[in-house]
């Protein structure tokens, strides 16, 4: 190791483990490479992990929410309450379903739309058809209060639960409270496969449109047709997606998913360390914790009180310390501004948004790379504290 490699500290790191690439080379060596019996088999080990009755694997979580919402067969133009503080992607999904979002404003402490903010917008918006309910960072939602909120019923919410494998609810894993959830294996996410996404729900009828629907809209088990004593024979009765998962992306996933408890315990342990590392500075606000829950440990994102958090980023990044916002607020963009709410209506993500700061968060990183993290923040916040009116510490704001 360099002395560069001990000192910086990268925001994201995507573990692929030498099991999953033995498994993904057997795949690629076996003749067979798109949907097949590996994604059959991770769909039965990813659903049991996270207790669904039903996992349909799929291409990412962009395709899993945009199937969900369309599995609703709502009206075209119908609203759909999001979160303006999640990625562009999920609101996306909502577009290309022929549905149109509705921004809610977020709590300060949590990040998330409350029960107030959610009754708040639908209230504006004359009502919504349905909701989008993010876990943010992998802090689970409180999915049937803000379900009760909105005015819905738990048919017509999904969850993005892009941060929250491995986040609990009441002693439950998420995902249970609503029609759909939708998992991201992108290669930052907990359970990095690359690219990759899986959709859960207890409803049969929902997992077998969403099957065809992510396959061309073809008859179920379309792919089988290439197999000896396959038929030829299939069917379409809905206008479907390209958004099937290959059996490389499952081999590795099903290999990753054998560690996933153990990068679970690794994160938890980090985010505690970090909580007492940064507990004596008062500039920062750490991350809420759920009240009855589990934390999935996604992100680790502190709000910068009393100093510009972009100075910030420039002095850690000098440090050789990654960190990320997540998110910028959807109607921050131009896109989403000229089709969503005013901005005056979502004062506190304005707010948040220039507070917020993911620091780096992922198995691999070691307590002394944490601990890095941390002395450098106080080196930079405690001399704004102690001394606000210093010039020179003025002077690199
Ligand atoms: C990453 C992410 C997504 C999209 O996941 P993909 O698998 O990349 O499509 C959706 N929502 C949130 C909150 C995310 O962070």
């Amino acid at each position: 190791m360099t002395v560069l490699d001990v000192e910086s500290v990268p925001f994201a790191h995507t573990e692929i483990t030498p099991g999953a690439v033995a498994a993904a080379t057997r795949v690629l060596q076996s003749g067979w490479v798109t949907t097949g019996p590996e994604v059959l088999a991770f769909e039965r080990e990813f659903g049991a992990w996270v207790e669904a009755e039903q996992a349909v694997a799929v291409s990412s979580c962009t395709a899993a929410l945009e199937l969900a919402l369309r599995a609703f067969a709502l009206p075209v133009g119908s609203r759909v309450l999001i979160s303006t503080l999640t990625f562009c992607g999920a609101a996306h999904a909502v577009v290309h379903a022929g549905l149109v979002p509705v921004l809610a404003d977020v709590d300060e402490r949590t990040q998330m739309p409350s029960a107030r903010t959610t009754a708040e917008a639908c209230t504006r918006a004359g009502g919504v058809a349905a909701m989008v309910v993010v876990h943010l960072g992998g802090h689970p939602a409180p999915v049937a209060e803000l379900t009760a909120a909105a005015g819905l019923r738990a048919e017509r919410v999904v969850e993005d639960a892009a941060h929250a494998v491995g986040s609990y609810d009441h002693g439950r894993h998420v995902g249970s409270a609503s029609a759909a959830t939708c998992f991201s294996f992108y290669a930052t996410k907990n359970l990095p496969i690359g690219e990759g996404g899986m959709v859960t729900t207890a409803d049969p009828d929902l997992a077998a449109t969403m099957r065809r629907a992510r396959l061309h809209g073809m008859s179920s088990d379309a792919w089988r047709r290439y197999l000896p004593g396959g038929s030829w024979r299939y069917s379409v009765e809905a206008p479907g997606l390209k958004a099937n998962m290959t059996d490389l992306q499952a081999a590795i996933g099903r290999e990753q998913l054998t560690h996933l408890a153990a990068w679970q315990n690794r994160r938890r342990a980090l985010a505690d360390r970090y909580d007492r590392g940064l507990a004596e500075l008062p500039a920062l606000a750490l991350p809420a914790r759920p009240a009855d829950g589990g934390h999935a440990w996604h992100l680790y994102a502190v709000r910068v009180l009393t100093q510009d958090r972009d100075v910030l980023v420039g002095q850690l990044a000098a440090a050789g310390i990654g960190t990320s916002v997540h998110f910028i607020p959807l109607h921050h963009m131009p896109y989403f501004r000229a089709m969503c709410a005013a901005p005056e209506e979502l004062r506190t993500a304005d707010l948040v948004a220039t507070q917020l700061l993911s620091l780096p968060l992922h198995p691999a990183l070691t307590d002394r790379q944490v601990d890095r993290v941390c002395d450098v923040l106080a080196t930079h916040l405690a001399a704004r504290v102690v001394a606000p009116s210093t010039p020179i510490q003025r002077s690199t704001s």
